[in-house]
């Protein structure tokens, strides 16, 4: 299948899931645009190096999307936007009681609200276009839940709600809105955790993953970037027309339990 001619926005994207999806999305002929807070050599030489390797248009635009201004402009100044993929995400993790406001505001803002004004921005082009595909990168725990991951656990499960609405909304127009639900895939977020539950269980590496961090995932393996990409081309493709409102688990089986 091919998506030339088709702009993609994929938000938090110099990174993890992000890339890939963005990779994946120029592989398949969509003209590109990365986005983070960040606005480095770096972002920009990446854009680059994916328009070189998959001969398409890939540019950077930076923009904090914990500001619901920024995360407008960062589609208005793409100026088309065929492909949406809602994706830039943080995380926090500690009790109810000791969760910090700012950590909590941060996470609901980034992952859920961001969401929301991208969409409002987006849908007017796609309208205009005659052709749209909203993609938002929810969870596993957008459908499950963990203690102390409660910021995290209701941005997600409010992205899988945003993303039936969006769908109803659209849904007399060719345009699609789904949710995918990754369970773990081994990104900087992920790292990040790596060296709290190494010291909270006194475990080496291999058996924190092993035994902590991927108990929640029977296939005992991490999703890769490149297989949430190849997920997204396929809800951008024909065959994904009447594939609306709902979510895609890729998470190794978690979410059958
Ligand atoms: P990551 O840290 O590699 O990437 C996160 C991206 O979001 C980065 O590009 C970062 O720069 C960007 N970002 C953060 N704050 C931002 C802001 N204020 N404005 C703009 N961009 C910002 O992490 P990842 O694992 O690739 O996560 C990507 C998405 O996938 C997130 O929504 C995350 O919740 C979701 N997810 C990840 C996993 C996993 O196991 N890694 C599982 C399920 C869902």
């Amino acid at each position: 299948m091919s998506l030339a001619g088709k702009t993609a926005i994929v938000t938090g994207s110099n990174s993890g899931i992000g890339l890939g999806v963005a990779e994946e999305l120029a592989r398949a002929g969509a003209d590109v645009v990365l986005n983070s807070y960040t606005d480095t050599d770096d972002d920009h030489a990446l854009a680059e190096r994916i328009a070189k390797d998959h001969g398409v248009t890939a540019r950077y635009i930076q923009a904090d999307l914990s500001k619901g201004d920024q995360a407008r402009a960062l589609v208005e100044k793409a100026g088309r936007c065929d492909i949406l993929v809602n994706n830039a995400g943080i995380q926090h993790v500690a009790s109810i009681e000791e969760f910090p406001t700012e950590k909590w505001d941060a996470i609901i803002a980034i992952m859920l609200t961001s969401a929301f004004h991208t969409t409002a921005a987006a849908l007017p082009m796609m309208r205009d276009a005659g052709w749209g595909r909203i993609v938002n990168i929810a969870s596993a725990h957008g459908l499950r839940a963990s203690p102390y991951k409660g910021a995290y656990v209701a941005a997600k499960h409010g992205v899988v709600g945003f993303t039936k609405v969006t769908a109803l909304e659209t849904a007399k127009e060719p345009i699609t809105a789904n949710a995918v639900c990754p369970g773990y895939v081994l990104t900087p977020l992920v790292e990040s955790q790596i060296p709290d539950t190494m010291k909270k269980y006194d475990m080496d590496r291999e058996t924190a993953l092993n035994e902590v961090i991927l108990t929640r995932q029977p296939s005992r393996e991490f999703a890769t970037t490149e297989q949430l990409g190849g997920t997204v081309v396929f809800l951008c493709s024909d065959a994904a027309a009447q594939i609306t409102g709902t979510t895609i688990s890729v998470d190794g089986g978690w979410t059958a339990m």
